[in-house]
Order: C-alpha cells, then structure tokens, then sequence
C-alpha cells in the first residue's frame, strides 16, 4: 500500500485524494494552490437543503431550492440558441420546467425517475421554470447533501462544486488540528468569537445560516484587524521616525489674522485648529486630514495653519488640484495676507516662464512665505529654503506620489491634506487609517437652503423663465455641462453648444462660458467678472467643480445629471448656497428609464448631507466605482465586504491602534500571536521588521 504523507496547511493541493497534479492546475485558475488557499476560498452563498419549497409555492422572481423527480427529459440543438436541455420536474405538488443552453456536458446526465435538487430564480412563461439553474443530482452525492445547508462557491470550467466540497472536507479532517490561531484571546472573548479553526470549519460546513454568517464575520474581522494593524504600525513608525519640527502657537500673526476676518470661526472651525496646534507643538510629524463638507470653511484653517507655520519661520506649500482653485486661494488671500506682511505666491503652469523663475528664486532664498500653486509645485526648480508645511487642498485628486514628491521638498514638514468628498468613513478607515482625521460637521452660520429639482427635458421652457426671473432679481448661474465640444457619438448637450442657446435665449443677459481649454488669463478675467456679478449666466465644465467660491451665484443647472457620481453632483451643488440666500439646483434629465439613474439621482434631491450622499453612492455603486476611474488605492479583501462590515471594521480598526500604542513593538506575551503573524504573512507588504 501506498504511504500517505502527511499533509499540512502549505501542501499543494495536488495531494489531496480526488485532485492529482491535472486538476490541481484547475484549482490554480481559482489562486489555490496549497490547502490553506482551498480553505480559505470561501462560499460565496448556500443552499438551504432544509428550506426546500413546494413548487406550488413558489412565486415568480424568488430564488428557491426545489426537489423533485425528473419525470421528463428533452435534449435539441436549436439554431438560435444552440444546444438546449431541458426537464421537467415534479415534486408532487407541481410542476417545474428546468432549461440549460449550451450545456454539452448536460447530455445524457439526467436519467428519468432520479431525484434532483435545483437551485434558482423562478420565471413564468407558459409554466413555471428555471433557467440554467445550480443543480445536484441526489444519488451522486447523498451522503454529503442530504438535509443540510450546501456552500456554493466560486467554480472556474472543469471544478465542480463537488470538487471543491470534497477537497474541502478532506483538507479539514487531514489538517484541522494544524489550524493555528491568529487573534489574541483577549479579542476573541471580547466578542465571543469563534476560534479560528470553528470558523473555518463552520463556513463550509455550517449547521445553519447564522451560524456560517458568525464564522464568516470573525474571519473577516481578521483580515480587517490586520490590514488596521499595519497601518498603525506604518503611522507610529513615520511618527517615531520622522521628527517634525516643533512651532509655538501663541504668536501675534494668527491673532491678528482672526481679528481681520470678517465672521467668526464656528466652534467646530475653532476645534479643528485646536487639533492642528497640537499636533505642531508635539514635535512629531502632523499627518492630519481636514474632512469637511463643500462650503463648510476648511480654506480659512489652511491660511490660519499657513500663519503658525511662517511665524515660526518655516515655508509654506499649498497645493490645488486646479488651475482655477489654485488662483482662486491666492487671489482670495494675498491682499489679507500681505496686510499681515506674508509674502505669497502663485505658481501655476499658466504662469509665464520669466515670472516663474523670478518666483523659483525668491522660494529658494526663502523670500516667499506660501506659495500657492498647482501640479507645477512639483518641478524639480521649485526648491524651497525651509519648508515646514504642506497643504494639499481635495486631496482625492492628487496619488499618493504627488504628494509624496511635495512633501520630499521639505525636511520632514507637516501635512495637511483636506478633502471636501465626504468619504464613507468605512473608505476613509481604509484610506486614511495612517492619517488622524479632522471632521468640520457643519456649515458656517446664515447659509441659506439649496432647493433640488429634477427637470425634465420638456419642461425646459417653464425653466427658462425661472431663470430669467432669477438673474433679474439679481440671481447668478451656473449652467454646467458634462464636456466641452459635442462629439458625434455621444449625443450630449455639450457646452459650447449649450453657450450658443443660451446667448440666443437670454440676449438681454449677460452669458460667458468656460472651460479647461479656455486660456488662464482669459479664465481669470471671466472668472474675476462673474465675482463682480457682471456675468449673469456661465456655461461652464465641470471645471468648476472643486473649490469655487462665489456666494452670488444662486442657481445651478446640470445638464445630464445621469453622467455624474452622487459625490461629483454634490460637489458641484456645492458651487451654490454659499450666500444668505436661498439657492436652487436644476438636473435637467433626458428621457430615460433606468431605474438605478432615477434612484440615485432622487437621493441628491431630497439630501444636501454630503457624507449620506457618499454612504449612498458606495452602496449603490460598491467601492470601486465610487472613485471613477481615478486612483484609489483601495485594497482588495478576500472576505471581509465593505459595506456590509461597516461595524466590524470600526471594531478592528479600534483595537488595531489600541493595541500598537500599549504595546508598540509588540513585545507583550499576549500580543505574541499578532507579531508571529504579521512576521510570518505580511512581512512582504510592509517594512515591520524594523518597527517589531
Ligand atoms: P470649503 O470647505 O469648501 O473649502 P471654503 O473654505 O471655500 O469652503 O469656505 C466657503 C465660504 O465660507 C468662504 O466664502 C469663506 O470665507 C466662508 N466662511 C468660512 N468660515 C466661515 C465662518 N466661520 N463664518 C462665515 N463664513 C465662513
Ligand atoms: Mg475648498
């Protein structure tokens, strides 16, 4: 007889009776390679075997499992739709019809009188069916199935559910007490969780449903407690390493800067900058994000930063991620900050070559206090004498490198980054979990309210009024359209178009139009007019969607709403509302149907809380898309969901950075297993060596 080896976690799953080298190559299509791999590929639904329905019961549109008696069998190659099996079931109750197409591997599978399960979705034509639904054959594998709940898995062609429920079983009954935990007791009696080896056990082979959902949950709270862990081990490292310097607070030019303002800082301003001056008094480096709602005053805690940080006798960066915001900040501030005796800068890529290098010079010999800027801040001329702070205003435009090659220029300076795209704080956990966050929760006072509608394009003419009304009475607009020139493919009301309609419908008005194409000097003039309230309307891009402040500008018109993120719409609704008065938000919506536009587009209408409306577009559009296609970094997790482990990430994220500030080296007896594990299975990610 042959000797069987002894089998561990890291065996190749070729070993495993039934696999052999052939179909371990199948296996590897699905990344599992050793039976750890096979253990962790985890159902992805199940099949409750004890919740048979009758088919009398069944409705139409419900997802069900069936069992009954093929009491039919008919095999055709059709023209259209190829090769078609189908059976007719019976479970005493009723009928049902079951239909495959192109499914050669069906032929001659079925044989009259033999018991069947079936898995799926109920359609009705002419009777009740299914279409290519899950099926097992009962005699093949009765003992396994019967009267139990069945995980359906993730199947690549040639791998069988069975396949995978074979290895499965067999891999935890060769290396069961092999499974090594990997959470601190501690932990796992806090929530009364499963140990590692129940868990796994329990998700493949569950008793019932809540039961696999518990197991399923404690291993994703793993893979979350240690994502977290890495990154509060990355933070203190920086924080350890990296030395700041160290700025007094309690200087004249802030002081004098707060008086000077016209209004007064809301408590929660007032808050955020106490959590910013103590962050530059500490001496470590600040990594801090400033997360506020569009309008809700985040520049002014730039500037009021910017000031500590020059009093100090450091060099300030402050970087947009356009030309117009960039302009817009110096333009806003030079005057008040000239007053405080701050020499500012502006340094775009619109700025012309004599005066860039006049300004490369000044930088250098440190005779500019803050340069605002663009990408153009990243030139390898730009060299500053003594950096002490970077600020990257809507930080989600810029990767990671950008801001990396800012903050490069100084020696070690302070980092601020604020954003105005509410990230679900689920994304933000993962995102920024190396960041400490800042939240401004809620608008300055004496805002008025934003009034959405969705119009539809027959109504155009009834808005046309309105918005001549609107400019008479004083009113500015901005019409806002997804592209600039109208292309023959798509069939969108582009802007430039959209500008020709507009002069011609409104000729008493003054309408201007801009986009990123038009030249900075000329953007700057439009943009400077439409402040004074000489431009009644601009057509404009999503060139304005960031930052843009005119508290005059009352109305807003999208044009083809249905081509903007919940996030994007939010943000350019943000553009309005920034006066007294109330303003009003026109989506003007072509003819169409689909149901997710509508739905997604009516949760903008009835909400102006950009972090519901964020939540919002995550579920509805999953993680990835809620980025676009810009760079996210997101991670990908093999169990853990994000928006159904919300709670459990907060949970992980908790006790990941609590443990790393009692215990940063991880040299506690009852944190050994944490440091054993990070050693042995992230070690490769991340530089841990030198922290543990
Ligand atoms: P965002 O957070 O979107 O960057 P801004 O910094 O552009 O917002 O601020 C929006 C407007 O609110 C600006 O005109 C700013 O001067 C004004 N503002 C900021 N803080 C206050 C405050 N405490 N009271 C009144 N107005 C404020
Ligand atoms: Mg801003």
């Amino acid at each position: 007889m042959k000797k069987e080896i002894p089998l561990t976690l890291d065996s190749d799953i070729q070993y495993l009776k039934g696999i052999g080298p052939k179909k371990a190559k199948l296996f590897h299509k699905l990344n599992i390679f050793t039976i750890e791999d096979l253990l962790y590929h985890l159902p992805y639904r199940y099949w409750n075997l004890k919740e048979i329905k009758k088919i009398k019961d069944c409705k139409v549109d419900e997802e069900v499992t069936i069992k009954g008696k093929i009491i039919l069998i008919g095999e055709k190659t059709t023209k259209t739709k190829g090769d078609v099996i189908e059976l007719i079931l019976s479970d005493g109750t009723d009928y049902l019809r079951c239909v495959w197409f192109n499914r050669p591997d069906l032929k001659y599978k079925f044989q009259r009188g033999e018991e069947l399960i079936v898995s799926g979705k109920i359609y009705f034509y002419k009777q009740k069916e299914m279409v290519n639904p899950y099926y097992e054959l009962l005699n093949e594998n009765r003992k396994m199935y019967a009267g139990t709940i069945i995980p359906i898995y993730p199947l690549t062609e040639g791998i069988s559910n069975w396949d995978i429920r074979r290895g499965v079983k067999q891999a935890l009954e060769k290396t069961y007490p092999l499974i090594e935990e990997d959470l601190p007791l501690e932990i796992i009696n806090k929530y009364s969780f499963y140990s590692k080896k129940e868990s796994l056990k329990k998700i493949h082979f569950p008793e019932d449903l809540k039961d696999a959902e518990r197991a399923r949950k404690r291993l994703a709270y793993s893979e979350l407690f240690y994502f977290e862990l890495i990154l509060a081990l990355n933070k203190k490292k920086y924080e350890e390493l990296k030395a700041s310097p160290i700025f007094k607070t309690e200087g004249i030019l802030t002081k004098e800067f707060l008086n000077n303002l016209p209004f007064k800082l809301t408590p929660s301003q007032l808050k955020v900058i106490k959590e910013i001056e103590e962050d530059l008094r500490k001496g470590k480096s600040m990594t801090r994000l400033l997360q506020g709602d569009v309008g809700s005053g985040k520049t002014v805690i730039a500037i009021y930063t910017s000031l500590i940080a020059i009093e100090n006798g450091y060099q300030v960066a402050m970087m947009a991620p356009t030309e117009i915001l960039a302009e817009q900040h110096f333009f806003n501030w030079c005057k008040e900050l000239l007053k405080l005796k701050v020499r500012s800068a502006l340094l775009t890529s619109s700025v012309s070559k004599r005066e860039k290098e006049k300004i490369y010079l000044k930088i250098s010999q440190g005779e500019i206090d803050l340069v605002f800027g663009t990408h153009a801040l990243l030139e390898s001329d730009v060299n500053f004498k003594n950096l002490g702070l970077v600020i990257v205003d809507e930080q989600h435009r810029f990767g990671v490198m950008q801001r990396a090659a800012l903050l490069a220029k100084g020696n070690n300076p302070h980092f601020l980054v604020m954003t105005a795209t509410p990230i679900p704080r689920t994304l933000s956990y993962i995102l920024y979990g190396d960041l400490d966050i800042s939240t401004i929760p809620e608008k300055p006072p004496g805002r008025g309210k934003v009034i959405t509608k969705l119009i539809s394009v027959k109504a155009r003419g009834k808005l046309i009024e309105k918005i001549r009304k609107g400019c008479l009475l004083g009113n500015q607009v901005y019409w806002v359209c997804p592209i600039i020139e109208e292309s023959e493919k798509l069939t969108l009301r582009a802007a430039t178009k959209v500008y020709e309609e507009i002069k011609n419908t409104f000729p008493d008005l003054k309408v201007a139009l801009i986009h990123g194409r038009i030249k900075s000097d000329e953007r700057m003039r439009i943009m400077e007019e439409f402040k004074k309230g000489n431009i009644h309307i601009l057509v404009t891009t999503t060139v304005i969607e960031v930052g843009v402040d005119i508290p005059n500008a009352s109305i807003m018109v999208i044009e083809h709403p249905e081509r903007f993120g919940l996030a994007q719409l939010h943000q350019l609704r943000g553009r309005i509302g920034r006066g007294e008065k109330d303003a009003y938000c026109f989506l003007v919506l072509p003819n169409i149907n689909d149901e997710k536009v509508l739905l997604r587009l009516n949760y903008f209408v009835k909400s102006d809380d950009g972090f519901y409306l964020a939540e919002k577009d995550l579920e509805l559009r999953g993680p990835g898309e809620f980025f676009g296609t810009r760079q996210h970094g997101l991670p990908e997790f093999r169990i853990a969901d994000l928006i159904k482990d919300k709670d459990l990430l907060l949970m992980a994220k908790r006790d990941a950075f609590k443990i790393i500030e009692e215990d940063p080296n991880l040299i506690k007896f009852e944190n050994r297993i944490i440091k054993e594990n990070l050693l042995k299975k992230f070690s490769d990610k991340v530089e841990l060596a030198r922290v543990i």
